[in-house]
């Protein structure tokens, strides 16, 4: 006999567990309100959800995602210096939280610092001579022409080689 009043006992308490709660949910005029569920990444768009903001209701309604953050570049650190013979590299990276992504780019070589060395070859004057230049920074070597002097005549005579005037 007790059991079975224990058991009736427990089956009413069951119930209004279920029952009290939809009926209180059935009547609550629900407030909504945005609630932001997941933020978003650069990777994975957010989420955010109606929830009915009156206390002890759980309802919902509509939820809409929000669009991926655009990356958040941080400045340019410079990763290698370029030289005459090699591009440098710089470097970015995201700075938003959870986001490895970074970007690289190309720093143009730098000109070679030529110094001139000597006269390698002298010009005559039908024949173009050399200068030699050598950069400061590597073992590059430049050979700029220096242009003929041409005949220079005198009394029908080329006073430098001798070449008599035509
Ligand atoms: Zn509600
Ligand atoms: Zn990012
Ligand atoms: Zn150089
Ligand atoms: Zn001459």
């Amino acid at each position: 006999m007790k059991k079975r009043i224990i058991a009736l006992v427990t089956l009413v308490l069951l119930l209004a567990a279920i029952l009290i709660p939809v009926a209180y949910a059935a009547k609550c005029s629900h407030s909504w309100e945005w609630k932001t569920e997941r933020e978003p990444t650069c990777y994975k768009t957010g989420l955010r959800r109606e929830h009915c903001s009156k206390q002890g209701c759980t309802a919902t309604r509509l939820s809409r995602s929000i669009a991926t953050k655009p990356h958040n570049w941080s400045d340019y650190t410079t990763e290698r210096e370029p030289t005459c013979q090699l591009q440098g590299l710089k470097k970015r990276h995201c700075t938003n939280p959870g986001c490895i992504q970074t970007e690289s780019q190309a720093i143009p070589r730098v000109q070679h610092n030529f110094q001139f060395v000597q006269i390698k070859t002298q010009p005559t004057c039908t024949k173009p001579g050399k200068m030699e230049y050598k950069c400061t920074w590597c073992p590059m070597h430049d050979y700029p022409e220096i242009p003929a002097l041409q005949h220079n005549y005198s009394n029908g005579k080329c006073t430098r080689c001798g070449e008599p005037q035509k």
